[in-house]
């Protein structure tokens, strides 16, 4: 009886986490306040009942194959070979809580090779098609991989348990930690306080936008926890910072305050750690924008070798109901590049007289944008300043 308890505990502590940092996320922005969270919300689109069900069959599955690999390593003879220790005194409380930060680094480095290997066309079909089902993932999808992608996920267990001295304890709260940042990443609804985005941190950890991109446009952000590997090896998706921000700024407003500097030095750092010397200059157009006098903020992008802004969010009440009363939440279209710094002939909309005008845009440095245009017989300039 002990010995089937000692078997069978391992798997009921795999499931009771999954239902429990699943569920409760699943509970509060799925069921119970899914409006409180509308501008947390990541993609437009729902996933379904039958979503949740299949990604609930396969994480169970998943559960399954990770006790019998932690089983394998633990009660077996090959416990003999891994660097786990017992006696809590054998490594300071530093490693103890050092072993835990480099089991997620090792963890990360296995998944990202891991990942970008199975999303190789000879290998994704067989293998990680099932994980990429879920195109709007939720919390249920955190360990929604078909029997093979199981296997290999649990398979970085002896890269950790052979490389890193740990106790049990640290192995066991790097698992919770790990299942934890599993469930933020498929959450669906970004959750990452506003403080992040100015800290250097924000450089260097993935966010719920980051894994959401993966899943929504299939490619780029292979990384779990940290932007390290995608950075270096240019697979990040270009549009993420874009698209955090959008969502940041709908969710608290656009920030005055933000330090491009503070950005500046952490993104400089990191590639002059990298040894790379490589900046990310903003001499583009493209970003996000905000008129303060109006409070309006847009964002520039390019469609068809042409730009077009959209409505991100307004201050202004009245700025506001005028945009929604025109159901006219694209403000600028048709902008092509005339010379450096100048677009011209395109138009932008005037949600007071409910009209678009033809206009002009011209960067000033990197960080200011002139927008020319002229109606009601007045030719009127205002400046924009980039948010992001
Ligand atoms: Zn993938
Ligand atoms: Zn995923």
């Amino acid at each position: 009886m002990e010995d089937f308890i000692q078997y069978i505990m391992p798997w009921l502590i795999n499931i009771l986490r999954y239902f429990i940092i699943a569920g409760i996320p699943f509970l509060v922005f799925y069921i119970c306040f899914p409006k409180v969270f509308s501008k947390n919300r990541i993609q437009k689109r729902l996933a379904k009942k039958k979503d949740f069900l299949r990604e609930i069959g396969h994480s169970i599955q998943t559960t399954i194959v990770l006790a019998v690999v932690f089983i394998l390593f633990i009660y077996s003879p090959l416990r003999a070979y891994t660097q786990i220790y017992d006696g809590l005194t054998s490594y300071s409380i530093w490693w103890f809580l050092l072993s835990i930060l480099l089991a997620l680094v090792v963890h990360d480095s296995y998944f990202y090779w891991m990942h970008k290997t199975i999303h190789h066309p000879k290998i994704y079909k067989k293998v990680h098609l099932i994980h990429h089902k879920s195109i709007n993932p939720s919390p249920w999808a955190s360990y929604s991989f078909h029997f093979y992608e199981a296997i290999l996920e649990a398979l970085v267990a002896p890269f950790i348990v052979f490389l890193i001295p740990m106790h049990p304890f640290a192995l066991f709260i790097f698992a919770f930690i790990a299942f934890g940042i599993n469930v933020y990443g498929h959450l669906g609804y970004e959750i990452a306080p506003k403080w992040l985005r100015n800290s250097i941190l924000f450089e260097w950890v993935t966010t719920s936008v980051y894994h959401n991109l993966h899943h929504s446009k299939f490619d780029g952000n292979y990384g779990l926890y940290f932007r390290f590997w995608d950075r270096s090896m240019g697979t990040e998706n270009p549009d993420y910072v874009r698209e955090y921000d959008k969502i940041q700024v709908k969710r608290f407003g656009s920030d005055k305050k933000r330090s491009h500097l503070k950005n500046s030095v952490a993104t400089g750092l990191f590639f002059l750690l990298l040894g790379m010397g490589k900046t990310t200059a903003q001499d583009s157009i493209l970003g996000i924008w905000k008129d303060d006098t109006k409070g309006v903020t847009m964002e520039l992008f390019e469609e068809n070798g042409k730009i077009y802004g959209n409505l991100i969010a307004a201050d202004s009440k009245k700025i506001n109901e005028q945009i929604k009363e025109a159901k006219n939440t694209t403000l600028l279209k048709n902008f092509q590049k005339k010379d450096t710094g100048s677009y011209c002939c395109g138009t932008i909309y005037q949600p007071q007289i409910k009209k678009e005008v033809s206009a002009t845009l011209t960067l000033h440095g990197t960080d200011s944008l002139k927008i020319n245009a002229t109606y009601m017989g007045i030719k009127r300039t205002r400046f924009w300043k980039r948010l992001y």
